[in-house]
Parts: structure tokens; C-alpha cells; sequence
């Protein structure tokens, strides 16, 4: 039987799939049906709408132009082609927390049914989706007609039954030509929270993956040639099996990494005993520039709690003092080597005007201490089918302060982020191992691969897909400028 992955992209509070990240749902599925004996072709949506939008052509950008975003994360595959001989279409979509990403949009169901309509294979529906899905944060989910596909199939195996797919999902890297990082699944479910807004709880109850299991996937990704890894699918990387052994082995075994990050972090872990000891490790056997990204989501008690959220604002201090203390010596390409990033989501319940204050003396006071935050991620929330949010208020607080976000968010990058990216990167600090990705006009636009890495804008239009160094010149707001030092 010849199966076809078609891959939208996925991005979860547990999980990210949006390229350059490469999800661990194509991965795994692809190593099944291949242990099964069959016949998988790896397709993205950039695929499709290459045949469907543009006719196969893929046009060089004119000097005035930006990048095409649609078509940038191309296989080595025709979907043309592959789609006339294919028996079963997998279609892995799916949003839970919206991002803005640079070099990819991921495909929504309105968009990619039309574009299946006419194809006469069978079709499965996949990933995050089943558990409803929205590119846009402030809106509920999705609500597409999905009759067009003759299953709706949660994928989704026991750690124990999983090994061996995930170990044979690492050949799909064949047919991806560009840089990947892989997402490595460490952990399912949530051990602390039923955060009102999640669908974590909903989709597993918490487990851990054995560390051996954890190791030898990154070993067999790192064998074929992969050299860009975050351990990010989970809740909280903090309790993962034997998160300091696991962190010894992969540097062990792969000690040509370019990058070995972590993402989600709970600040109650951190503070807890042993926490110390975890954070330490991180910044001894990881890279530079690895973030804990904290869930906080906001600094008002009463929001905290009419929201189950799992971390008051005291506990979330005192974690971001804790990985300062240890993380903010800068590394080897020129980014400090561990440091909290903080979520903060607008649109909960009991959102208040005083919830914005409460967020930004917080977010002074990590300033009034010198302490360094590598981000602020600032997101309305999507309303998701079955969570608590859902089930209590809705949209409600999204459209009483709807009006206000605006201002709210650009008081946060004015005086926090922008004085922030000051403090982290002072002018003329070199960053090295910078990829430049791609063009919006006379810019071009460069990152480092890494978790929730730093947008940098630089004069010109320089090749792209070349690893280069910078000179630190200028800031935006959350991004910063710079110019060429060398390759
Ligand atoms: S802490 Fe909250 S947001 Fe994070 S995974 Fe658990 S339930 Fe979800």
C-alpha cells in the first residue's frame, strides 16, 4: 500500500512541528507503516500548494519582495506525482497555540480541504486537529465541515509500543532537503495542572518516556546526520526521567550537536529540591541560547486562579532568580546559556485592566533586579473544544478587553522587551552560528537554529541558507539588527 503523509504543521503547548522544527506525529507515523511493510511518502503543505497555487513553479523573489513563506519548506518530492499513486492520504494539521513563524504558515482546515476535494484516495485526519485546532489566538476553533475524510484517527501509541516506529521515523529525513530540528518527545500529559485553556490533560494523563528510549532516538537521528535537537515535547522537562542522565548521555553520544535544548519548564520544578541540581546540568550539557520557557501566563493572583493555573507569581520569581544564577554566563555563540522566557496569554478568565498592572510591575521588577529574560511570549488564547475555558466563559474576556490588548502588548515590548534585548545583547556583542533564512524587501532576515531564537534583521539581501556571524547594531522591539562579521 503507498500512504502519504501530508504534514500542515503542528504547534501545541507541548510539541512544536511548525519548520524549521520537524513534529514528532509525521516521524512516528512514518516509522510505522514503514515497520508495516508499506510504501510513505513525505509530503508538506508547501507541497500542495506548490502543484495547486503555483503550477510547480517556484519564483525567485524580486528585489522588492519578500520571501514566499507559502512555499519555503519544500520535500523532495513532487505532490503531484505522489498524490496519483497514493492509496491512503494522512493528513497531520493542527494549532493549539498560535505563533507567529518566520519561514512557514501552517495549513488550516479551510485551507487544505478545498485543495483535497477532487483527490480520490482515501483520507485520514491527524494530529493536534482531532482535539480541534486554530491558527489565530482570540477565536474558538476551527468549526470546518471534515466529511471529506472517510477517518478521523488519533495515532497516537503507548510509549512502550512506540519505540521501535520512532527509531524507523528517523529515515523520513531523507526526504526533506533543509536543516531540521528535531522535537523530541520526553513526557505526555500534564503532572500539576488543568490550566483552563489546555488540551495537554485532555489528550493524556501524565507519563514519562524512559530515558534510554529518549537517548537512543536522539542517537539515531544524530547517526544520520541531524545535528539540531530540542527536547520539547512536554509539559515540564523537569520531570522527565532522569532529566540529568539524560542530558549526560545524548552529550555523550552526540558530541557534535549544534544545538541540545530543552523548552517547557514548570518554575514550581525549579524551585523544588533537586531543582538546582537540573538547572545546572542544563547549562553544563546543552547549548547556548536554551530558554525554560516558563508557562506563567499571568502575574494576577485572581486570574491564576480562576484559570487553574499552576505557578503564583512568587514561585515564578524565584525560578527566574534561580536559572539567572546559573544560566546567564554567556556561551559559546555569543547568547547567554539558560534563561527563563515567560508565556503570557491575554483573553483568561477574570482578566481585569489590573491584571495588565499586575503583569507589568512583575515584569519591572525583573528589571529593577537585573535579571535577564531571553522573552516574552505574549499570545491571545484560542478556545479549544472541552477545556475548562470553553466550559466557563468562553471568548467572554477576549471580547470585554479586546479593545486594550493593543496597548497592553506594546506597553510589554516597549519598556520590558526592548531594554530587555539591551541588557542581553549590549551593541557589538558577536553572535556566531546565525542562518540567514529570509528576504522583506532590502532585509534579510537571520536566526540561529534554536528554541524561540532571536530574529535578526540585516542591511542587504544576502545569500540565503548560509551560516554566518554578526555584530550586534541595533534593536527593535523584539528583534534586533545587525551587520556581518564574518562566516
Ligand atoms: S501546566 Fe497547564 S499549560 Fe502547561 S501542560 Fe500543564 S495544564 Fe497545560
Amino acid at each position: 500500500m503507498h500512504y502519504t503523509l501530508l504534514d500542515c504543521y503542528t504547534d501545541e503547548a507541548s510539541g512544536l512541528g511548525v519548520p524549521p522544527y520537524l513534529g514528532t506525529y509525521p516521524r512516528y507515523i512514518y516509522g510505522q507503516l514503514k515497520q508495516e511493510g508499506h510504501d510513505v511518502t513525505y509530503l508538506t503543505i508547501d507541497d500542495l500548494r506548490l502543484w495547486k497555487h503555483y503550477h510547480n513553479q517556484k519564483k525567485e523573489t524580486k528585489e522588492h519582495q519578500k520571501t514566499n513563506i507559502l512555499l519555503y519548506n519544500l520535500t523532495n518530492n513532487r505532490a503531484e506525482t505522489v498524490l496519483q499513486n497514493t492509496d491512503v492520504l494522512i493528513v497531520i494539521i493542527g494549532v493549539h497555540v498560535p505563533g507567529k513563524y518566520l519561514t512557514a504558515l501552517p495549513g488550516t482546515l479551510r485551507e487544505v480541504i478545498p485543495l483535497l476535494q477532487d483527490l480520490p484516495m482515501k483520507k485520514i485526519l491527524t494530529g493536534p486537529a482531532i482535539f480541534g485546532t486554530q491558527l489565530e489566538g482570540g477565536k474558538f476553533y476551527e468549526k470546518e465541515n471534515i466529511s471529506l475524510f472517510n477517518e478521523i484517527k488519533d495515532f497516537t501509541l503507548p510509549f512502550d509500543q512506540l519505540q521501535s516506529y520512532a527509531i524507523a521515523g528517523a529515515d523520513i529525513l531523507t526526504q526533506i532537503p533543509d536543516k531540521r530540528v528535531i522535537e523530541i518527545e520526553t513526557g505526555r500529559g500534564c503532572n500539576v495542572g488543568k490550566c483552563s485553556f489546555c488540551t495537554e490533560p485532555l489528550k493524556s494523563k501524565f507519563i514519562n518516556r524512559r530515558m534510554e528510549d529518549v537517548v537512543n532516538e536522539v542517537k539515531t537521528y544524530y547517526n544520520l546526520g541531524a545535528r539540531f535537537i530540542r527536547l520539547g515535547k512536554q509539559a515540564d522537562f523537569y520531570v522527565s526521567d532522569r532529566p540529568v542522565q539524560m542530558l549526560q548521555q545524548i552529550s555523550k553520544h552526540c558530541p557534535d550537536l549544534e544545538m541540545l535544548h530543552i523548552d517547557n519548564v514548570n518554575p514550581n520544578s525549579v524551585v523544588a529540591p533537586g531543582g538546582e541540581e537540573i538547572t545546572k546540568a542544563i547549562v553544563e550539557y546543552c547549548t547556548a541560547g536554551n530558554i525554560a520557557a516558563f508557562g506563567v501566563e499571568s502575574f494576577d493572583p485572581a486570574v491564576v486562579k480562576a484559570n487553574l493555573l499552576n505557578t503564583m507569581p512568587l514561585i515564578a520569581m524565584k525560578a527566574i532568580r534561580i536559572i539567572n544564577k546559573y544560566g546567564a554566563e554567556r556561551g559559546k555563540n555569543g547568547l547567554p546559556r539558560f534563561l527563563p522566557g515567560i508565556n503570557i496569554i491575554f483573553g483568561l478568565l477574570q482578566e481585569t485592566k489590573g491584571t495588565h498592572e499586575k503583569n507589568m510591575d512583575a515584569l519591572q521588577q525583573i528589571m529593577d533586579e537585573q535579571l535577564l529574560l531571553r522573552r516574552i511570549n505574549i499570545r491571545q488564547v484560542a478556545v479549544l473544544p472541552d477545556t475548562f475555558l470553553e466550559q466557563h466563559g468562553g471568548n467572554k474576556y477576549l471580547r470585554k478587553n479586546n479593545h486594550l490588548y493593543w496597548k497592553w502588548r506594546n506597553e510589554i515590548r516597549q519598556k520590558i522587551d526592548n531594554p530587555m534585548l539591551e541588557r542581553l545583547l549590549p551593541k557589538g556583542t558577536i553572535i556566531n552560528d546565525v542562518w540567514t533564512e529570509m528576504y522583506d524587501g532590502k532585509t534579510t532576515f537571520c536566526r540561529q537554529m534554536g528554541t524561540y531564537p532571536l530574529v535578526i534583521g540585516i542591511k542587504g539581501r544576502l545569500p540565503l541558507h548560509h551560516k554566518i556571524n554578526i555584530r550586534v547594531t541595533g534593536y527593535m522591539l523584539r528583534s534586533i539588527t545587525g551587520e556581518v562579521h564574518g562566516t
